[in-house]
């Protein structure tokens, strides 16, 4: 199994930042976002990804074969499925193939 991390250092700090300052302009900004898990993702979609989500419209979320938490994502790109853990970081394909 083929396994990288993503999103990257740039991206994700991008995003950390951004949601500070969206949590100092609007205080409920606080309550509905996860100081990991919203960053996390959001990077992930500045670098093309989509969340795949169940047909209600929720996101499909797994348990991380690595570090054994939950909230992993399962994203697509490029017509490819792979999985993302907020808390390590670690992505690999559903596929069990290199992400691209
Ligand atoms: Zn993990």
């Amino acid at each position: 199994m083929f396994i990288e991390t993503t999103p990257s250092d740039t991206s994700l700090s991008i995003e950390r930042s951004l949601l500070a300052e969206r949590i100092k302009v609007d205080v409920t900004v606080n309550a509905v976002s996860d100081h990991i898990i919203t960053p996390f993702v959001k990077a992930l979609i500045r670098e093309g990804y989509a969340v795949k989500r169940h047909k209600g419209g929720s996101s499909i979320l797994s348990q991380c074969s690595i570090c054994r938490q939950g909230y992993v994502h399962t994203m697509i790109k490029d017509d490819v499925e792979s999985e993302h853990c907020p808390h390590c970081r670690n992505a690999c394909n559903n596929n069990h193939g290199k992400l691209t």
